[in-house]
């Protein structure tokens, strides 16, 4: 039932944070998704940005899918300063981030982007109908044909957290996070999941029962998410203490590590699918499923040999020690055994 496109879809659609003038790296990453899976399934697409999106804008992305398609405005209070928030002291934060070199720290609309994906986007009213988001950026590319329904896995297997890559996070960006998640989660026990159950997830992100932080997170610019999940009490509660605490703009938390603390404290092993079989890139780092099988008939053409999970700083590998699993545990469709 996976692959049957005809079955009515999953309360689900794209999203994606996006600036007029990434129109074009935009346009690219639709072409992928729209020809590698959505095509076949026409999952809506919102758009959401702080300034109104252009005439252009919506024409030339309208133009890239059969689906619907909607445009949103993050509204003021979800990108801008908090009143407890001292901008002076931010503004000197950001400079002295800005001469130790440390990436985008000097950066105020980057702090107000990642606070955004931290905790807004999800409460957005265009969201409110949506079981599933899945999270696209610009510039981003899809290497192999997706041949059935992710939305519907995460519905079938009710999955609340889906991802590619996960790697660690730059220290410099967040020097007290973990300590404010431990002062949180000590004060709120009943959002955070048991640590001592077999299947709580803290070993991904700690390596010593909770002291310290060991920076892994999974890469939000991709994730499958549980709308539910994120407009959680839980989850929200969790964010609205970071965002008290000013390390969104003290420091420069970014909205990975903070996704993924949360999915790691909140939530259990069988909730969080690594979708082995999407090729993936952002940047320089892409996934690429490895098996000599999905480079038959060119499904994927991404390259296997420099798949982001064989370089040290990968945290698939820690992931799949964690839940006790295989990369071939997550395979969902093989192709076809007559294309071999
Ligand atoms: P990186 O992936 O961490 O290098 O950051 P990106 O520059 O790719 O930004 C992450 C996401 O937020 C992308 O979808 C961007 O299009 C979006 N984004 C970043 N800054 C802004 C901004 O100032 N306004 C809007 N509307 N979107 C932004
Ligand atoms: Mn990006």
């Amino acid at each position: 039932m996976l692959t049957d496109p005809t079955l009515p879809r999953v309360k689900a659609a794209f999203v994606v944070l996006v600036r007029n003038s990434e129109l074009y790296s935009l346009r690219s990453s639709m072409r992928y998704l729209e020809s590698r899976f959505n095509h076949k399934y026409n999952y809506p697409w919102i758009f959401l940005n702080e300034e109104p999106f252009t005439e252009e804008f919506q024409n030339l992305t309208r133009m890239m899918t059969k689906a619907d398609v909607q445009y949103g405005l993050v509204p003021e209070e979800h990108w801008s300063y908090p009143d407890w928030i001292d901008q002076e002291k931010a503004a000197e934060c950001r400079k002295n981030m800005a001469s130790r070199n440390i990436v985008y720290g000097g950066s105020e609309s980057y702090r107000h982007m990642c606070r955004y994906q931290s905790g807004f986007f999800m409460l957005h009213p265009l969201l409110d109908n949506l079981d599933y988001y899945w999270r696209v950026e610009p510039g981003v590319k899809f290497s192999c044909d997706i041949e059935y329904d992710p939305f519907r896995l995460m519905q079938e297997r009710d999955l609340k957290y889906g991802f590619t890559i996960a790697l660690k996070e730059y220290r410099a960006t967040i020097p007290t996070l973990w300590e404010t998640t431990i002062t949180y989660a000590r004060s709120h026990p009943e959002y955070v999941y048991p640590r001592t159950r077999p299947d709580s997830l803290l070993k991904l992100i700690s390596n010593d029962n909770g002291w310290s932080y060991n920076l892994c997170h999974f890469w939000s610019n991709f994730e499958i998410a549980s709308v539910k999940f994120m407009r959680s009490e839980g989850y929200q509660s969790y964010f609205k203490y970071l965002d008290e605490a000013g390390g969104f703009f003290y420091e420069r938390w970014g909205d990975a590590p903070v996704h993924s603390i949360a999915v790691a404290l909140m939530l259990k092993k069988s909730d969080v699918h690594w979708f082995y079989d999407i090729g993936y890139k952002h940047d320089n780092f892409e996934h690429c499923p490895t098996e000599q099988e999905w480079f038959v008939n060119s499904k994927c053409y991404c390259n296997p040999g420099t798949s982001f999970d064989f370089n040290p700083g990968s945290c698939t590998n820690l992931f799949l020690d964690v839940v006790g699993k295989s990369a071939s545990d997550f395979i969902i469709t093989r192709p076809d055994e007559k294309d071999l």
